[in-house]
């Protein structure tokens, strides 16, 4: 995405605000039924064009908001202490607008964007498949030149909003041979002939993402629908995805935020052998512990969007992946302890706890697993740790 230099505090203070109000009065009262319905609410998600959520980080000259990436994050934040997989989903078609406003052809922007921004159409964005997730370069959905353009033929999975979107960048192969020196990104048409919608996945959690794959049956694409051309579709994907990976830390560090404050106030309250619970050592060390390691996955996620908006983009790496495998290794265990610190209340769905953990869980799949964040930080391991080591002793 474009680094915008975002808008005066006044007036994303004012937004916030408004995203609050939006959130408290139009989300946090149907989370429940969601989940327990298994619902996608493509209204709502829609919605939020009344706000302009769905063009945050767009120039405003192409009917954006022109908030800057940390700010983007921080209205994320506010969506996910009541439902993160409300804001991933409302975050993944943002980002396939941000995408056509950034790389599009003028013909792909007028016919794309104003519906995405609208909320007249979704957008997701389309790199997994039944066989392949992490080993994101073995993808085998392949594109075929055809007189005029291409034919596309393959199965995604897992995709983002893929139960209603049709506004959707798939990475494609285009030499079966070549692994990510053939991949290339188009942007199809839910609309059109060859493209076929499948059921929504049924989850331990989370339906708000609306979850779901697609089949593409000889798909017609034109030259211009070409995002990423063959060979330049690998690095696009991994551009982004360190965006990606900074804002589900970020909302994994908000939902434990929105938890702690949820434990504490109890613990505060409640009593138990004469006085409140959190005055008994034993439970407010296990809350100390939710603080502290809250504490430092902000810290990791806030270096990484400072790292993000100098567009550094080879740091952001690193700095991405350090931010996401903290916070969604510290995301779980801390919702269970703040759970676990309210009693049996802390089971009750009003408190969110159980809606949250699910929503941990995903964090932990999507935009790489953490045993793929481990390996980035692996990696780097000689760059920025290897050293010699003698020390020289005074005889
Ligand atoms: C709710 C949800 C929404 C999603 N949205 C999207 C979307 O919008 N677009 C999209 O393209 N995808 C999406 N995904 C898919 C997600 O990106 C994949 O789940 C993820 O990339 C992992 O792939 P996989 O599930 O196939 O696991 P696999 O790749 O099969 O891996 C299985 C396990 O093996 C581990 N593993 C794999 N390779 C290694 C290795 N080299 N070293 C150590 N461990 C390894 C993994 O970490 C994982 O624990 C979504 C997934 C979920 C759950």
């Amino acid at each position: 995405m474009s680094q915008l230099a975002g808008i005066s505090e006044e007036d994303f203070n004012t937004l916030l605000g408004r995203v609050q109000e939006f959130r408290d009065d139009k989300i946090a009262p149907r989370v429940i039924q969601w989940e327990q319905e298994r619902i996608f609410p493509i209204d709502t998600i829609s919605a939020s064009h009344e706000l302009g959520l769905l063009g945050m980080e767009i120039d405003p000259a192409l009917g954006g908001l022109g908030l800057s990436f940390g700010q983007k994050l921080k209205v994320l934040d506010l969506l996910s202490e009541v439902s993160m997989p409300y804001a991933f989903s409302l975050v993944n078609s943002h980002n396939v607008a941000a995408r056509l406003a950034r790389h599009g052809t003028e013909e792909l922007r007028s016919r794309f964007l104003p519906d995405l921004l609208s909320g007249q159409r979704l957008g997701s964005t389309a790199l997994t498949e039944p066989g392949v997730g992490s080993d994101f370069s073995a993808i085998t959905t392949l594109a075929a030149r055809d007189a005029g353009g291409w034919r596309l033929n393959g199965e995604k999975a897992w995709i983002t909003n893929a139960a209603a979107s049709d506004v959707i960048i798939v990475y494609v192969q285009t030499d079966s041979d070549a692994r990510s020196k053939g991949i290339a990104s188009f942007v199809i048409d839910g609309t059109r002939d060859g493209f076929e919608r499948l059921d929504p996945y049924g989850l331990i959690g989370s339906h708000a993402i609306g979850t779901a794959g697609f089949r593409l049956n000889n798909y017609f694409a034109s030259e211009d629908e070409l995002l990423a051309l063959p060979g330049e579709g690998f690095a696009a994907a991994l551009t982004t995805i360190n965006e990606a990976r900074t804002y589900v830390a970020s909302m994994c560090c908000s939902m434990v935020e929105a938890s702690l404050r949820s434990a504490v106030s109890y613990a505060c309250e409640r009593e138990s052998f004469g006085r409140p619970i959190i005055e008994h050592q034993g439970l407010s060390w296990q809350l100390a512990h939710v603080a502290n390691q809250l504490e430092a996955a902000r810290a990791l996620t806030d270096r990484a969007v400072a790292v993000i908006e100098q567009g550094d983009n080879r740091s952001a790496i690193l700095s991405a992946a350090h931010a996401k495998k903290f916070a969604t290794e510290m995301a779980e265990p801390a919702l269970t302890a703040c759970a676990q610190a309210m009693g049996a209340n802390g089971l009750k769905e009003e408190h969110l706890i159980g809606h949250r953990l699910t929503a941990a869980r995903v964090a932990n799949y999507v935009d790489g697993t953490t045993e793929i964040m481990t390996d980035r930080i692996a990696m780097s391991l000689p760059a920025e740790y290897q050293a010699t080591l003698t020390v020289s002793v005074a005889s």
